[in-house]
């Protein structure tokens, strides 16, 4: 393909140039098989990608899924349970951080420990079922 085109071919697929090089690379398409492979190969990619995007979920969804959460947590035990655990896994981390000997163990359950026990504390205090 001419390199020359490379980058006009892309813009004029996703409709991002300006009027007049748009004439002149569809002109250079018409005689030139090599781009014109080419610009189908981009088109036949960039419907792909289109197909797989997955639809983002609305507000709505996630307020759901919290609420789903947060009643299965209460289910289960006390707000205090709930914060009593995160503050145990944040502390725990804290230890796995700073009082044993780092390794990737260590600092692996670490981040693990205080990534969950965070999420667990914002979940706990921001829950209001
Ligand atoms: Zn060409």
């Amino acid at each position: 393909m001419c390199e020359r085109y490379r980058e006009a071919l892309m813009g004029l697929l996703d409709n991002e140039i300006p009027e007049a090089e748009r004439r002149d690379v569809e002109l250079h398409l018409h005689e030139c098989p090599d781009c014109q492979a080419e610009y189908r190969e981009f088109q036949r990619l960039a419907s792909l990608t289109n197909s797989l995007k997955f639809p983002e979920p609305s507000a709505e969804v996630w307020d759901h899924y919290y609420d789903g959460v947060c009643r299965r947590m209460r289910r289960v035990g006390p707000w205090f349970m709930w914060g009593g655990i995160s503050v145990a896994l944040l502390l725990a981390a804290q230890v796995l951080f700073f009082l044993v000997p780092a390794s990737p163990i260590t600092i692996g359950t670490g981040v693990v420990a205080l990534i969950v026990g965070a999420l667990l504390l914002w979940t706990t205090f921001a829950c209001n079922c």
